[in-house]
């Protein structure tokens, strides 16, 4: 209990935390690890410091850096950004402020540790890459702002460009949060028992069946009835057939790569 405060009038340091206080200031080692480089590194843990990943984040199952692009910025006002060569509308982030955030990022890092630029023009994410990451000793994540970022340093450090969806953000911190929710929940210990990892939507090629609880009868619907049956068997069959039904009807393409 060493960092127990010592001042007085304060009952816990509990009443203080703030999910920023569940980030590390010191890196530890062995533990997989979140780098995000990002001009608002306030804008983390957003909502990973909530529910299951807030929780494992506390117990220390992982852990998550930000890296602010800011202070690497070029002169007195630190400017990060410039206009795009060869003309045209926005701006675009440095490559000589950039490459030294990504130096800073992989110090340390080691050979299995994907270094990543969040982006529309990416491959789309998926629940295979969330598995390939999470199996990784960690994951650098490049968050974009205005135009995106000179395109030398993501060539100069064999960038993978990666996409949230066929959209276009302001920014790659949404992004970045959802897929590093969807990569930390698959790291042992951080769902508990709570659910099972292998039985649902994309992780066997198949989207979930219907879910139902209590009460047996809402606005006159009665759960199905084989649910309620006990027959563990039974319930199996009916939750395939569902899960195959629902595939088939509403993602043709999961279905025709099976
Ligand atoms: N001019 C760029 C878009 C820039 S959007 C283009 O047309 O491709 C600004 C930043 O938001 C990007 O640098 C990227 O980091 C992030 N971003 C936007 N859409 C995204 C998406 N679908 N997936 C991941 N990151 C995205």
């Amino acid at each position: 209990m060493s960092d127990t405060p010592k001042s007085f009038g304060r009952k816990s340091i509990e009443v203080s935390l703030k999910p920023r206080d569940l980030m590390e200031k010191k890196r530890l080692v062995n533990i997989w690890t979140a780098r995000i480089i990002t001009l608002f590194p306030n804008a983390f843990p957003g909502v990973l410091g909530e529910s299951l990943t807030g929780r494992a984040l506390k117990e220390h199952l992982w852990q998550l850096e930000t890296i602010d692009l800011r202070p690497f910025g070029i002169g007195k006002h630190r400017n990060v950004d410039d206009t795009p060569s060869g003309g045209g509308a926005g701006m675009v982030l440095r490559a000589d402020v950039v490459g030294p955030a990504i130096e800073e990022a992989q110090k340390g890092a080691s050979a299995n540790w994907p270094i990543v630029y969040l982006s529309p023009r990416g491959k789309p994410f998926t629940q295979a890459k969330a598995q390939e990451w999470s199996r990784a000793d960690g994951v650098t994540l490049l968050c974009g702002r205005f135009e995106g970022v000179d395109e030398r340093v993501l060539e100069h450090y064999g960038i993978e460009e990666v996409s949230l969806g066929d959209f276009v953000l302001t920014g790659g911190e949404i992004a970045a949060q959802a897929m590093i929710d969807a990569t930390v929940r698959l790291i042992p210990g951080v769902l508990g028992n709570e659910a099972s990892t292998e039985e649902e939507s994309h992780a066997n090629g198949l989207l979930e069946h219907p879910q139902y609880t209590k009460p047996a009868e809402w606005q006159g619907r009665a759960i199905p009835e084989v649910l309620m049956s006990g027959h563990h068997g039974k319930i199996e069959d009916w939750r395939r057939e569902m899960s195959e039904k629902i595939t088939k009807d509403r993602r043709p393409d999961m279905w025709g790569k099976r």
